[in-house]
């Protein structure tokens, strides 16, 4: 075996500075729990933790290393960032203002625009970040169905708030008395949890496409989405999907429209503002009293500068043709990992929709060949993710997938260099 911890990757033939990252995480440490908590925290010992700017589809840590970023902030660079006609529409009206008493015409505006884009949506609710929004939609499924009992796929992840933390710390069991939980994919399980539920069944939470971190992503099956919606059909409950991390990178509309199946209630974060704090819930009709009657409210939920982002977002989203964009390069990178990895004698699991590529190294269950690879493509100038997910922007254009790709056949070759030199212990 190799050895799996996060510094490995330092055995490789190129540095960075690393100077300014590290000593603010120090820093961090002594007036921050943990220094750097949450997704940010998720990373390898190579992954800068703090960062100093980014334009489109690069960014520049701390110590002024640029880095092709195929994280995209965990999702909200959709087009890039700092897109010009997205910050033109923010800077408008921040200069009008952003946070009053109550909100700004782009409240109407987007929720118009939300409705009209996606299938199931005849009213938009408007939150800060994914967690609300997923959290809002648990609530509207209780109030609309006086019931109290909530299905969740095992792993998957929905927030931070004491019903889906996936920690235990600080969270008593009762916040959870009322989740229960299915496989991704597997209807025999949601019939299980179903039954369990009895005649409490609230409501159904699924992802558009199983999207875990460690593991293998996984496309919905037909039959799996159909079941879920004829299984909430049958008890009077409400079918909820989480588009907060795959919406608007897998269809113009609802992820699962391509499947003829609308959820009741859907919940949209991260992209919707291009990098602004906006998330939302969209509902059906025979949803809106339960959506009226909730207490559904936050000091900055109104702000409109985020809104303005939003729109504008979505507009630009429609002219470029914005799924399709993604899949392309999504596709170009896929396949160009592929043809280096095989090249070096490495073989990858590559899973899930090319918008958002997942890469994992074939039977790498420690992850310590996704630790040197990515550590070393980070001294590289390439910021990829070793077991999580990626994502990809509208600014990640065919020429810097193939710049990025050029960077990370020194990867490959290192990664094969520190294979071979680990002698047959270490070898794959
Ligand atoms: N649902 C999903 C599927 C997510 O990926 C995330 C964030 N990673 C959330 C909910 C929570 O969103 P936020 O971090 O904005 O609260």
């Amino acid at each position: 075996m190799l050895p799996s911890d996060d510094r490995t990757w330092e055995n490789n033939d190129v540095t960075r500075r690393r100077e300014n990252s590290e000593r603010l995480e120090a820093a961090a440490k002594l007036v921050v729990p943990g220094g750097v908590y949450g997704h940010g925290a998720l990373t390898t010992r190579a992954h800068p933790r703090f960062f100093e700017s980014g334009t489109g589809a690069h960014v520049t840590d701390v110590d002024g290393n640029e880095l092709i970023d195929f994280m995209c902030g965990y999702g909200p660079n959709l087009l890039g960032m700092g897109h010009p006609r997205v910050e033109a529409a923010a800077e408008r009206q921040r200069r009008k203002g952003d946070c009053f008493s109550g909100p700004t015409a782009r409240w109407v505006e987007l929720a118009e625009a939300l409705v009209e884009r996606i299938g199931h949506a005849d009213w938009a609710m408007f939150t800060k970040n994914g967690t609300d929004a997923t959290t809002l939609c648990t609530t509207i499924a209780r109030a609309a169905t006086g019931r109290r009992k909530i299905l969740v796929a095992r792993g998957a992840y929905h927030g931070a708030a004491p019903w889906c933390t996936p920690s235990d710390a600080g969270v008593p069991a009762e916040d959870r008395a009322h989740l229960l939980h299915y496989r991704y994919n597997d209807l025999e399980s949601v019939a299980e949890a179903v039954a369990r539920a009895g005649d409490d069944l609230a409501g159904i939470m699924v992802s558009p496409f199983r999207h875990d971190t460690f593991v293998d992503q996984e496309l919905p099956t037909t039959e799996f989405a159909r079941g879920l919606r004829r299984a909430c059909d049958r008890a009077g409950a409400v079918l909820m999907i989480d588009e907060v991390r795959a919406g608007l990178r897998l269809a113009r509309g609802g992820s699962w429209e391509r499947l003829s199946v609308d959820p009741d209630l859907s919940a949209w974060g991260k992209a919707l503002g291009n990098g602004y704090a906006i998330s939302a819930v969209v509902g059906r009709e025979d949803l809106r009293d339960a959506a009226r009657r909730v207490y559904a409210t936050g000091s900055f939920w109104y702000g409109g500068v985020a809104m303005a982002a939003a729109c504008e977002t979505l507009a630009v989203a429609d002219e470029i043709g914005l799924p399709e964009m993604l899949t392309a390069t999504g596709q170009q990178f896929r396949a160009g990992l592929e043809e280096l990895a095989t090249a070096n004698g490495f073989s990858l699991r590559q899973t899930g929709p090319p918008q958002l590529p997942m890469v994992l190294f074939e039977g790498d269950t420690d992850f310590s060949l996704g630790k040197f690879f990515t550590g070393d493509a980070i001294d590289r100038g390439v910021y990829m993710h070793p077991y999580h997910n990626m994502f990809l922007s509208a600014a990640h254009t065919p020429a810097i997938v193939a710049e990025a790709l050029e960077r990370l056949s020194g990867s490959f070759e290192s990664l094969r260099r520190y294979v071979d030199a680990a002698g047959p212990e270490g070898s794959r």
